[in-house]
């Protein structure tokens, strides 16, 4: 059976884009232009996944994500945004709300396509964690909290462990800096976003050769490297 994608786009142009674009990689695609719409719209269908503009009329992107994000039927459903380079502080929020992941316009069709169908690989691979990880080179054993590259191990704090190891959870997926710290420090609060730059810088250092595999996304967070994923 084909996937259902909801695509809650306001510009026609994007829309059609959108939907051409998914039509022909076999996803069936549900086209709605406002944030009601989509709201309606999943009462009756239960889509794969969503892709959300952020301006809408009405009840823009984030609203609409909030609102989806507060029910227990739709809250699961993974969510694409789809936003201006400018809107940074937005995507974070969005992130915070609970949205998967986020392109910014103008995209290439290619890079959307790539990442709906990481987010839709990832989905269906989240629910087995294995205690040890392997991603090329480098072995994270979260068992006896040790990590290794090229079968040296790498003497990490506490800290730089459990960032490591969370971010690893998912590839590919965008964690800002409050979801790190809500995360990884249970007593969240008393930690401010910065000190997990720090602590990344520290975990980076050490990593040395594989450092690369914890990449800042710019203005918004940390990602673990999705080596599957297509380049962009
Ligand atoms: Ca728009």
């Amino acid at each position: 059976m084909k996937t259902k994608i909801l695509v809650v786009e306001d510009e026609k142009d994007i829309a059609e884009l959108v939907e051409y674009n998914l039509n022909r990689e076999g996803y069936h695609v549900i086209p709605v232009y406002d944030g009601e719409t989509a709201l309606e719209t999943l009462e009756k269908e239960q889509p794969g996944l969503i892709i959300l503009d952020l301006m809408l009329p009405g009840i823009d992107g984030l609203e609409t994500c909030r609102i989806i994000k507060q029910d227990p039927k739709l809250k699961n459903i993974p969510i694409i945004f789809l936003t201006a380079k400018s809107e940074e502080s937005d995507i974070i929020v969005g992130l915070q709300l609970g949205a998967d992941d986020y392109v910014t316009k103008p995209f290439s069709p290619k890079i959307l396509i790539a990442r709906v169908k990481a987010l839709l690989r990832r989905i269906s691979e989240k629910i087995v964690l294995k205690d040890l990880r392997k991603f090329d080179d480098l072995v994270i054993d979260t068992k006896k909290y040790k990590v290794s590259y090229k079968g040296k191990p790498i003497e990490l704090t506490m800290s730089e462990f459990n960032i490591l190891e969370f971010l690893s959870r998912q590839p590919g997926r965008v964690f800002t800096r409050d979801q790190i710290v809500d995360k990884v420090w249970k007593d969240g609060k008393f930690i401010i976003d910065r000190a997990v730059d720090v602590h990344i810088r520290g975990l980076r250092k050490k990593l040395d050769k594989a450092a690369d595999f914890v990449e800042t996304v710019r203005g918004v967070g940390y990602r673990f490297k999705d080596s599957s994923e297509c380049d962009e």
